[in-house]
């Protein structure tokens, strides 16, 4: 399968620029405008086949399915929590990778959290989509796809349903795969497929620094979550091992430097971890290391993964971190427990999909 500069299928036109589109037809001598028209079938109208494109003449459809494909994933597998907020699908690209996508229903409208990569090679403890590496990276269309599948279900469930703000917390470290990211957040801004704005998108790293200084040259002011998990250096470093290549101090200053130039507020997340990460001397770091700076704190208590003696705090620690952090003129969310019930923690859906399909 020959596959293109940015990982699709050369004939695979999902995930295509409006512009890349108009290149793709020229072959058949149409004018401009079909581009736009394709554009729309295939981002805002749900079409999965070229057949179904009515505004399009007969002889151009037929002649465009004999070369071209609309490759879009298959939803797998769907779980929903009691409460309903929160559904986790899987999906299965053509060639058989599946990823993780949740839909959050928020009292501020439908957030989706999508995945960037099939699994992840950063190795952070507590985290399931680590468990078997990275497969691979996903193109710019395949991610896009995600947001593409939802905000179809969501229009099929109530009219003028949508996704409005979407969040790069899913399966992979996304500035490993900088080209496709950086391409998705373009595309999705388009108004030709979500239209989301910069600000209602959330980019999450492990802290990959000198991808978080190119990110903030590209003029997209997409907001900037860390994933930080420890206040030094050595703890970090057993949570997660990418903090020995890029050092705490350095994804800290870059962020600050990401906010800066943005203007965006960075969001540090810390996972909560029984008696590993939630003591007073690590409170006391953490305010040490934050203070001042154009960033807010937002608290998570872990998912327990007991394969790990991992295990999450009680209420009271939880409280008292959150306390201390306030005292301290911190900003500091914590997260409501969405979807526990469905395992929400990224990549526990997808290894049960590997441990059946072997
Ligand atoms: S938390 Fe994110 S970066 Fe860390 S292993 Fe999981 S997917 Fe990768």
């Amino acid at each position: 399968m020959r596959r293109g500069k940015k990982g699709n299928n050369v004939n695979d036109i999902f995930g295509m620029t409006k512009e890349e589109l108009q290149e793709s037809l020229a072959p058949y001598r149409v004018p401009g405008y079909r581009a736009g028209q394709i554009a729309e079938w295939m981002y805002q109208k749900g079409a999965k086949t070229f057949d179904s494109m009515t505004n399009l003449p007969r002889g151009l459809r037929d002649a465009l399915a004999q070369d071209l494909l609309i490759g879009r994933p298959e939803i797998r597998d769907r779980l929903d929590s009691r409460d309903g907020k929160t559904t986790k699908f899987l999906l299965e690209y053509r060639d058989g990778t599946a990823v993780e996508t949740v839909l959050m229903r928020q009292p501020y409208g439908n957030s989706i959290c999508v995945s960037t990569q099939a699994g992840c090679s950063m190795g952070c403890i507590f985290c399931a989509s680590t468990l078997h590496g990275r497969a691979r990276d996903l193109s710019q269309g395949e991610i896009l796809a995600q947001a593409v599948t939802i905000q179809d279900m969501l229009k099929e469930e109530t009219p003028g349903g949508k996704v409005d703000t979407v969040v790069l917390m899913g399966s992979g470290e996304p500035l490993m795969n900088y080209d496709a990211v950086v391409g998705f957040l373009h595309l999705v801004h388009e108004p030709y497929t979500l239209g989301l704005g910069y600000r209602n998108i959330t980019l999450s790293t492990s802290g990959i620094v000198p991808n978080i200084y190119r990110l903030a040259d590209e003029g997209i002011p997409v907001s900037l979550s860390v994933s930080l998990h420890a206040p030094e250096q050595e703890l970090r470093s057993k949570i997660m091992p990418i903090n020995r290549r890029y050092p705490l101090a350095d994804v800290v200053r870059a962020a600050g430097a990401y906010a800066d130039k943005t203007g965006r507020r960075v969001t540090y997340e810390y996972i909560l971890i029984d008696h590993l990460n939630d003591g007073a001397k690590q409170a006391e770091e953490l305010v040490h290391l934050l203070k001042g700076q154009l960033a807010s704190v937002n608290l998570i208590p872990i998912n327990p993964v007991p394969e790990r003696s991992l295990m999450r705090p009680s209420k009271s620690r939880i409280d008292w971190f959150e306390q201390f952090l306030l005292r301290h003129h911190l900003t500091v969310t914590v997260r409501r427990e969405m979807g526990t019930d469905i395992q929400a923690a990224c990549g526990q859906l997808r290894n049960k999909h590997l441990r059946e399909n072997k």
